[in-house]
C-alpha cells in the first residue's frame, strides 16, 4: 500500500518553474512511451520538440511535481495534435451523399461500412443504400449483404460479372431513384498497398465523386501507417481516417502518425466486431492511451483542486525534515478520500486490472480509509504526535473507542511507520517521472 501512497506525497514536493533538465529527463521516458504506442518516429520527434519548447520555464502548479506537470503538458500536446473537438462525418452536400471506404484487406472496411450504416439509418433517421465493390474476394460482396439484412439496410442486389467501377455508379444511380440520402461504397482491399488497388480506387472515386473518402485503417499497423496514410492520401486523397480494433492493445499511436502526415482528422473509432461497436474519436482518450499512463492527468488535475496548497506546502516541508505523525497520516487519509478514494484513484491508474484485484481481496476499499481516519481521531493529541506511547492497553481503548479490533489499530500504526520510513528516504529522488511513475 506504501507503495501505491507514495506518489500522493510526491505532489507535495514540487514547486517553481521547470528546468531544463526536469524536462530532458521527462522526455525521455515520453520518447519511449510514444514509441511502445507505434507512433512514427519523425512524428516523435517533432513531436518532443514541440513539448520541450513549451515545457521549458512552465511553472509548476502547486501541490504536483514537476515530473506529473510535464505529463500535463505533454498530455495537452497530444491532444492539441489530435485535435481537440470530436469531428463528424461530414454529409453536406446533395442527396444522395457518397461515401467511399478505402484501406487494406482486414483492415475493417466492411464491418466499418455497416457500422456506419447502422449508426446514421438509427440515429440520424438517414436512409442509407450499401454497396459492395470488392469483386476481388469471393463472398465479400455476400458478407457486406449479410450484415445489411442483420441491421435492417439496404444493399445494392448483387450482379455477377460488373466491376467495381460499374457497380459504383450503378449503386449512384439506384440511390438516386430509391430516394436515399446517403451511399456507402464498400472497396476492395489488397494485402499491400500496390499500383492496381490505387489505379482502381482512383477510377472508383472519379465515378462516384464521394464526399467523403474515409480510410479504414487497424490500429495496429504500427510503423506501417505513416506510409499508408501517406499513400492513400496523395494517390487517392482521403477526407478522414477511421480507425478499427480500438478494443485491442493497440495504443492508438497510429492515430497521431496518420493526423501529423496527412493533416486529415481521425473521425471514427472501431471498437469491436459488432456493428455497434462504433466510436466518436476522443482526443483526450487516445492521447491518455497513447501515453499509457490510465489518467494520470486527470489525477494531477484532481489533486491540484483537492489538495490545499498551503497544507501541503506546510506538511511538505514536515516531511522533509522527516516528520511524520499520525496527525500527518490522518490528514493524508482525508485528501485520499477527496480524491475518490482508493477505487477512484485505482481506476485512474495504468494497467490496475490486477491490482485493484488484489486490493479488493484484501479488503482495501473506501471504507478503510474511513475506518483508519476514526482510529487516529481515537486517539489522544499526544499518542497522535508520538505513536510510541500506543502500548497495548491504550490500543485497547482506541479499537474499542473507533470500533474495530486491536489488530486494525496494529495495521493502522505499521503502515504509518512503513509510510514514515518511506518520507525519510525521499527527496533524495530517483529519476523524475520513474519516481512518479514507481509511486503510481
Ligand atoms: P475488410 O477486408 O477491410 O473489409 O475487413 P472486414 O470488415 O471484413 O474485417 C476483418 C475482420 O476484422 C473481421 O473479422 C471483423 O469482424 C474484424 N473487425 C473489424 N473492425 C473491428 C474492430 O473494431 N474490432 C475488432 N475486434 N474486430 C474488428
Ligand atoms: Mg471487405
Amino acid at each position: 500500500l506504501s507503495d501505491r501512497l507514495s506518489g500522493i506525497f510526491d505532489k507535495l514536493t514540487g514547486r517553481g518553474a521547470l528546468s531544463e533538465n526536469d524536462v530532458n529527463e521527462a522526455m525521455r521516458e515520453i520518447r519511449r512511451a510514444l514509441i511502445e504506442a507505434d507512433v512514427a518516429l519523425p512524428v516523435v520527434r517533432s513531436f518532443t520538440d514541440k513539448v520541450r519548447n513549451r515545457a521549458v520555464g512552465a511553472e509548476v502548479v502547486k501541490s504536483v511535481t514537476p515530473g506529473q506537470m510535464v505529463v500535463k503538458i505533454v498530455h495537452d500536446q497530444l491532444i492539441e495534435m489530435l485535435g481537440s473537438d470530436t469531428r463528424t462525418l461530414d454529409l453536406n452536400a446533395p442527396a444522395p451523399v457518397p461515401i467511399m471506404m478505402v484501406g487494406l484487406q482486414g483492415s475493417g472496411k466492411t464491418t466499418t461500412t455497416a457500422k456506419i450504416a447502422r449508426r446514421l439509418t438509427q440515429r440520424e433517421k438517414r436512409k442509407v443504400l450499401m454497396a459492395s465493390l470488392d469483386t476481388r474476394r469471393p463472398a465479400a460482396q455476400e458478407q457486406l449483404k449479410v450484415l445489411g439484412e442483420q441491421n435492417g439496410i439496404d444493399t445494392l442486389p448483387i450482379v455477377e460479372g460488373q466491376g467495381p467501377v460499374e457497380i459504383a455508379k450503378r449503386a449512384m444511380s439506384a440511390a438516386r431513384l430509391g430516394g436515399y440520402d446517403v451511399v456507402l461504397l464498400d472497396t476492395a482491399g489488397r494485402i499491400h498497398i500496390d499500383e492496381p488497388l490505387m489505379i482502381e480506387m482512383a477510377e472508383v472515386k472519379a465515378a462516384a465523386q464521394p464526399h467523403e473518402i474515409l480510410l479504414v485503417a487497424d490500429s495496429l499497423t504500427g510503423q506501417d501507417a505513416v506510409n499508408l496514410a501517406k499513400n492513400f492520401d496523395e494517390r487517392v486523397g482521403i477526407t478522414g481516417i477511421a480507425l478499427t480494433r480500438m478494443d485491442g492493445d493497440g495504443r492508438g499511436g497510429a492515430a497521431l502518425s496518420m493526423q501529423a502526415v496527412t493533416g486529415k482528422p481521425v473521425k471514427l473509432i472501431g471498437t469491436g466486431e459488432k456493428s455497434d461497436a462504433l466510436e466518436d474519436f476522443h482526443p483526450k482518450r487516445i492521447a491518455d492511451r497513447i501515453l499509457g499512463m490510465g489518467d494520470i492527468v486527470s489525477l494531477v488535475e484532481k489533486a491540484a483542486e483537492a489538495i490545499d496548497a498551503e497544507k501541503a506546502a506546510k506538511m511538505a516541508k514536515r516531511m522533509q525534515k522527516g516528520h511524520f505523525d499520525l496527525e500527518d497520516l490522518s490528514e493524508q487519509l482525508r485528501q485520499m478520500e477527496k480524491l475518490g478514494g482508493m477505487s477512484g484513484m485505482m481506476g485512474m491508474m495504468p494497467g490496475v486490472g490486477k491490482m485493484k484485484k488484489q486490493i479488493d481481496a484484501a479488503g482495501l476499499d473506501d471504507k478503510v480509509f474511513r475506518r483508519q481516519i476514526a482510529i487516529i481521531q481515537s486517539m489522544t493529541p499526544d499518542e497522535r504526535r508520538k505513536p510510541d506511547l500506543l502500548k497495548a492497553s491504550r490500543k485497547k481503548r482506541i479499537a474499542a473507542g473507533s470500533g474495530v479490533q486491536v489488530a486494525e489499530v496494529n495495521k493502522l500504526l505499521k503502515m504509518h511507520r512503513q509510510m514514515a520510513d518511506m518520507m525519510k528516504k525521499m527527496g533524495k529522488g530517483k529519476g523524475l517521472l520513474g519516481k512518479l511513475m514507481g509511486g503510481m
